[in-house]
């Protein structure tokens, strides 16, 4: 009976370990599908810039055979053309490079003790093209506290938020802010625009590769930055949420324990 009762307990264990050995090969199928995907929306991405700076190449060749004054207006067009979708691939390839370096588990955090008010107050002063109507002030509740996190991987979370705020906010709205508030366990930190908002329908794609809000016109971007703002913020055991309402602004709060 004992031997029995084992050579079951055997074959129970062989099959659980069948078991276990198919689930990985499921699993290792979806990854490389995943990837694949990704990989074909990416070329897909990148020939889309591609397609337009070409075309701007050979209308100014065209246009150079036989310059006159009344078409330098047009080849200075173009060439901005140019330099923008050039702008446009160097972003793409950065967060391509990025998203690569984290699926291959590349990025570890090199923690130390932040001042975070004295960091983020950067932001309020210069960097990301901020002109005079376009000063971003910065507000801070509760008792300010050192907190432990990469500087590095944060920074790139909060100049994409803030970049992503000026962006999408035009002209004649009121600028960004950004909110600290210090709690007893973390710190909030929210960057509020007053901007074009976020469709309801579109709230809950953000997070997704080359997903965009259906309002964004010819407002440029590769959908990849959010990406990245949750996955460094999950990192550092966080967590990123947004309010938004279209036409009237959003809100992105990053919660960080300290
Ligand atoms: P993108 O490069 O397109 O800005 P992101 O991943 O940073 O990519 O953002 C994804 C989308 O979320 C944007 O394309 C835009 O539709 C929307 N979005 C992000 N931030 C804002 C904001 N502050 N105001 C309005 N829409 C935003």
């Amino acid at each position: 009976v004992k031997s029995f009762w084992g050579t079951l307990s055997d074959v129970d264990e062989q099959n659980k370990e069948k078991d276990k050995l198919l689930q990985l090969i499921t699993k290792e199928k979806e990854l490389n599908e995943l990837k694949s995907k990704f990989v074909n929306m990416v070329s897909h991405e990148v020939r889309t810039p591609l397609a337009g700076i070409l075309s701007s190449v050979e209308l100014l060749e065209i246009i150079n055979q036989n310059i006159d004054a009344s078409l330098k207006e047009k080849s200075a067009k173009h060439y901005s053309r140019i330099k923008d979708q050039i702008l446009k691939i160097g972003e793409l390839m950065n967060d391509v490079l990025i998203l690569g370096k984290i699926e291959s588990g590349k990025i570890e955090l090199d923690v130390e003790e932040v001042d975070f008010v004295a960091n983020l107050s950067k932001f309020s002063t210069n960097n990301i093209n901020i002109t005079d109507s376009n000063i971003i002030k910065l507000f801070v509740k509760g008792t300010p506290k050192k907190v432990k996190m990469d500087w590095k991987l944060m920074e790139h979370v909060f100049t994409n938020l803030l970049s992503n705020a000026i962006k999408y906010t035009k002209d004649n709205q009121k600028s960004p802010e950004i909110l600290i508030n210090f709690h007893s366990k973390d710190v909030e930190v929210t960057i509020k625009d007053y901007g074009i908002g976020i469709p309801k329908d579109d709230l809950k794609l953000l997070f997704q590769p080359f997903k965009r809000a259906s309002n964004v016109g010819n407002i440029n971007g590769t959908g990849l930055g959010l990406i990245l703002v949750k996955y460094f913020v999950e990192l550092h055991k966080g967590e990123v949420s947004v309010i938004s309402e279209e036409n009237v602004g959003s809100s992105f709060t990053v919660k960080l324990p300290y």
